[in-house]
């Protein structure tokens, strides 16, 4: 009754699972994990695999962290939930407050959800509510950038131009304006600004053209990560951040991936040095542990909605398990830990380790690019490295890579051609030297013929 086979069964005859064509189940296994430590998940035959992904670019200080199980348990004992609206509890306020010192000075208020995607649902519908309320009705589009994610939701889905995602549903969709990202792929380092710069012309122009029914701006910063850790650099957010201002736009931030240092800096707009109208943070925010969203805005923001229960201009949204306090109770621990244990600097030393044992990627002759940003790492596997021609997605390269890694113990799980790591912050050097090892043998399978 122990054996992996024997979950795998029992879960096919009953789970239709997230992003999967479960057809693929039939010879790839489903793998059913027992108990996780550190940077480490276990089987049911006690097979290890070191979780390059975060269990999905959550978890950043482990599995079974005992400061974070600490802090849950106590919560656990004394407040499970309860409703937002009318009521409030301790972990709530506390964590509001941390935030509010965190992030860029003037977000002062914090509005919670469960999930991504619904933060970005609430920063969508608060965006263009402001503007009804300030008497501005006709500001209700949205601009982004190309190749962008911003979660599975209707709204969400809109704005964001994953195709793969977003195709099938098309019709279902607001109308979203969109620009080329200023994507730095196959780039050096120091190009990166000039192509920023030079790609900001189409959003400037879009802007120029269309600022007058726009509600808000809405991209991922530094990277574009389910679009396949696309990167690019600070730049590009000053200068929206600027142009934004002048047009009067709003500027919607997701940081709900790359926030929590993920990026070498606590929210990754600070490299940029700028304060955007509405930041969304999750996944990372409670450890990993529990969902829990949260959508930081502006005393303008807020003032706008602030009046009369009779002239209708609240923001009438709420999700059940709203703020829930096990789950901002994780989030509490987890920025303990990082005031503790000086975790963006620590990063630091680790990140360059992760740089010095993938840079020789480049090297690799169906390796088109080799990007990192902070603790992210992505290495694209190409067909044809001269001309930049990618496999086609039809020959699912990354899914060889991904079954050999789970067959050396390490769980990467490569978006299309591209490998990626996103490892917790607790990964040690020598399994970043595993990492790379596995890396390297799966890219020699994966472009073998
Ligand atoms: C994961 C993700 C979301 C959606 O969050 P969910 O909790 O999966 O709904 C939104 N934006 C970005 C950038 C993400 O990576």
């Amino acid at each position: 009754m122990t054996t992996n086979a024997h979950w795998m069964q029992r879960d096919l005859a009953s789970l239709w699972h997230p992003c999967t064509q479960m057809k693929d189940h039939e010879t790839l296994p489903v793998t059913p994990i027992k108990r996780g430590k550190g940077v480490w998940l276990e089987d049911f035959e006690g097979n290890r695999y070191l979780d390059a992904v975060s269990s999905w670019w959550v978890n950043i200080f482990g599995h079974a962290n005992e400061r974070i199980n600490a802090r849950i348990h106590e919560q656990l004992d004394t407040l499970e939930h309860v409703i937002l609206s009318g009521f409030t509890h301790q972990p709530v306020v506390e964590l509001s407050e941390r935030l509010g010192r965190l992030a860029p000075d003037g977000l002062g208020h914090c509005f919670y959800a469960d999930n991504g995607s619904s933060a970005i649902e609430v920063a969508l519908k608060m965006s263009y509510h402001y503007w009804r309320n300030v008497g501005r009705d006709e500001k209700k589009r949205f601009l982004t950038i190309t190749n962008g994610y911003h979660g599975e939701t209707l709204g969400a889905l809109a704005v964001g131009d994953v195709a793969l995602y977003t195709a099938t549903y098309q019709s279902l969709l607001l109308d979203v304006l969109k620009v080329p990202a200023p994507d730095c792929y196959g780039l050096p380092r120091e190009q990166w600004d000039a192509h920023a710069r030079a790609m900001f012309a189409h959003m400037e122009e879009a802007l120029a053209r269309h600022h007058h029914e726009l509600a808000a701006v809405i991209v991922e910063p530094l990277i574009q990560c389910a679009g396949g850790m696309r990167m690019y650099p600070p730049l590009y957010l000053t200068l929206l951040r600027e142009a934004c201002d002048r047009y009067g736009v709003h500027l919607i931030l997701d940081e709900i991936a790359v926030g929590f240092g993920r990026t070498g800096t606590m929210f990754a707009c600070e490299q940029a040095a700028i304060r955007p109208d509405f930041l969304c943070l999750s996944k990372a925010l409670t450890g990993g542990y529990l969902p829990l969203s949260v959508v930081m805005t502006t005393d303008e923001i807020y003032n706008a909605f602030y009046d009369d229960y009779t002239t209708l201009r609240a923001f009438l949204h709420s999700h059940s398990y709203t703020g829930n306090p096990l789950a901002c109770a994780a989030a509490l621990a987890t920025l303990d830990i990082f005031e503790q244990d000086d975790v963006i600097n620590a990063n630091r030393a680790k990140s360059d380790h992760i740089e010095r044992v993938t840079s020789g990627f480049r090297d690799h002759p169906q390796v088109g690019d080799v990007r990192q940003t902070g603790m992210v790492v992505a290495i694209e596997m190409v067909k044809d490295k001269v001309n930049q021609t990618p496999y086609p997605w039809q020959e699912r390269r990354g899914l060889r890579v991904f079954e050999h890694a789970m067959s050396r113990g390490a769980l990467l799980r490569p978006l299309g051609n591209v490998i990626y790591w996103m490892p917790p912050y607790v990964i040690e050097h020598d399994e970043i030297d595993f990492l790379a090892e596995v890396t390297s043998e799966g890219l020699d399978i994966a472009t073998r013929d």
